[in-house]
């Protein structure tokens, strides 16, 4: 298992951030999620189910074991009804610390046809180059069985969509989630576009081999990252008394 070295305090305020970004960002509406795995493994943080995406506070987000089970959090606060799809993934994938689930419109779109399969395009959706799975069930992930069907049709990749519902994004922290979930959905935006425009012409593997081999992910995600919080918080959607760096 990878362990994360962030303390709670921080990733806290990460996982308060990083929702308040989705939804700046119009990636996450008034539903969805972010999750990040707690030092000790089998513990994460998790949004309630009614806390306004928006406006997302620290000491609000409940701390939830792998069965899905509230451990901790303000009296009253229930977890979200897909709180599955993270204790699950999380059971399933050591390797995985950090979960988004949206439900971005246009993205989704790719699950409503035949024969037009999400397909990594631009360069930074090289990440999603041994394929976007796509979960047939389009029901609420509302329990724990739901929840491993879930899991399995993620497997080994670093995203699931799920059928006329949304996206599942892993990552191995949030700040990795963020610039994630950023680069998911502009790929499905692009092909969407290309397909607009005529025929698309997908990246070759050996242009993907070369992506791969060139890019510096531990550059790229801080970079972004630092982008992001600095916008928002001039904006006023972050406080700036947040450890997020
Ligand atoms: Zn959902």
């Amino acid at each position: 298992m990878t362990t994360t070295n962030s303390t709670e305090p921080k990733l806290r305020e990460q996982v308060a951030a990083c929702t308040r970004l989705l939804n700046d960002l119009g990636l996450m509406g008034y539903s969805g999620h972010v999750s990040a795995r707690l030092p000790e493994g089998d513990r994460f943080l998790i949004q309630s189910f009614d806390q306004s995406r928006a406006s997302v506070v620290p000491e609000r987000l409940l701390i939830c074991d792998l069965a899905g089970e509230k451990r901790s959090g303000p009296d009253g606060l229930r977890p979200p009804s897909e709180v599955y799809i993270h204790s699950e993934i999380l059971a399933a994938r050591p390797d995985i610390n950090a979960i988004a689930h949206f439900h971005h419109d246009l993205t989704t779109t790719f699950t409503l046809v035949e024969d037009m399969p999400l397909v990594p395009i631009k360069n930074h959706s090289v990440r999603w180059a041994d394929g976007i799975p796509v979960h047939d069930d389009p029901s609420h992930v509302s329990d724990p069985a739901l929840g491993r069907a879930l899991a399995a049709s993620l497997g080994p990749h670093h995203a699931v969509q799920i059928r006329a519902h949304g996206q599942v994004i892993t990552a191995e922290d949030i700040p990795s989630l963020l610039i994630a979930s950023v680069h998911f959905t502009e790929n499905a935006e692009a092909l969407y576009r290309a397909h607009l425009l005529g025929k698309v012409r997908a990246l070759s593997a050996a242009e993907i081999d070369a992506f791969h081999h060139d890019f510096k992910r531990d550059r790229h995600v801080p970079k972004l990252w630092h982008y992001y919080i600095d916008r928002a918080t001039a904006k006023g959607i972050l406080p700036t008394d947040w450890e997020l760096e």
